[in-house]
């Protein structure tokens, strides 16, 4: 199997890819648990979210910046273990391709 691109995808394009579960563990995720350094601890007042990536395994990483200090965070999100995200994400490259 050749590696996979990461590409860099829009807030619309992260709500097709996920289901109600995965984009219900997400939110959740992001409002309270990333962790920032700055705060040595969860980012307790969310995350601003800035990019989203699909990685060369298919994960969903964010990067962004604490709410309460403004702090740099970024957090991986496994998606790319299940199966059906896994199919997902493969038609999801295939519809974007020029
Ligand atoms: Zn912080």
């Amino acid at each position: 199997m050749k590696e996979l691109s990461e590409i860099q995808i829009n807030q619309f394009q992260l709500a097709v890819l996920l289901d109600e579960e995965e984009r219900h563990f997400y939110n959740v995720v992001v409002e309270s648990f990333i962790y920032c350094s700055q705060c040595r601890g969860f980012a307790g007042e969310g995350v601003e979210v800035e990019s989203i990536y699909l990685d060369s395994l298919n994960d969903i990483r964010v990067e962004g910046c604490c709410r309460k200090c403004g702090g740099r965070v970024a957090r991986l999100f496994e998606f790319g273990e299940k199966k059906e995200f896994q199919e997902k994400a493969c038609r999801f490259r295939e519809s974007i391709k020029q």
